[in-house]
């Protein structure tokens, strides 16, 4: 699926099943909301955070995947409703980012 499919899916999506977006301003929550949940998983799959229950930890890696995926579902959302084509932005990303780091990171001691 191409990013603009993506974009065309998720509207697809909205109007069958969820009858409207939610607003900006609470899609945003929304989103910041399920960045939570990747830290939450984040914490105790790769930092020193441990889990309450240990039958937590299984498949932790597999709902960090999940959560990858409701946050890319939600700027989906968002950059439908705010009219923003998300594949020719990543186009322009990738080309200021090679433009402006073409020689950074490969002179930087610290990524040796
Ligand atoms: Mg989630």
């Amino acid at each position: 699926m191409t990013i603009r499919e993506f974009q065309e899916r998720t509207d697809d999506w909205i109007k069958d099943y969820g009858v409207r977006y939610f607003d900006e301003k609470t899609n945003m929550l929304v989103l910041m909301e399920e960045v939570g949940e990747l830290s939450r998983l984040m914490a105790r799959v790769y930092g020193e955070q441990s889990f309450k229950k240990p039958g937590d930890a299984l498949n932790a890696r597999d709902k960090i995947g999940e959560e990858l995926a409701d946050i890319i579902f939600v700027i989906g959302c968002l950059s439908n409703q705010m009219n923003i084509d998300l594949e020719s932005q990543l186009e322009r990303n990738f080309e200021k980012k090679t433009i402006r780091d073409r020689d950074r990171h490969k002179n930087n001691p610290d990524l040796m």
